[in-house]
């Protein structure tokens, strides 16, 4: 059984984010299924699930987000969510 962590509100205004973290896993002799979180509410069954892998890019390494389905750069997520005020 995975281990859930759980993610207070500093403020203890909403229920703890119940958090899953899974590791990526290599089927066959290429297929790889990504690491992943699963990110449940913390007051109903109400989930998401974040995909997450690194690879090697001219630049450095990328680390890639899928967030339901929509594919971007960490970078990309982290503007996005840290313009939410
Ligand atoms: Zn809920």
């Amino acid at each position: 059984m995975p281990k859930v962590t759980k993610i207070e509100d500093k403020r203890k205004l909403v229920k703890p984010l119940r958090v899953t973290h899974t590791k990526s896993k290599t089927f066959g002799f290429d297929r790889v299924k990504d690491a992943s979180i699963l990110v449940r509410c913390g007051c109903c069954n109400e989930k998401v699930r974040i995909s997450h892998s690194t690879y090697d890019a001219p630049v450095g390494d990328v680390v890639t987000l899928e967030i339901n389905g929509v594919y971007g750069t960490r970078e990309q997520w982290i503007e996005l969510l840290s313009g939410i005020n």
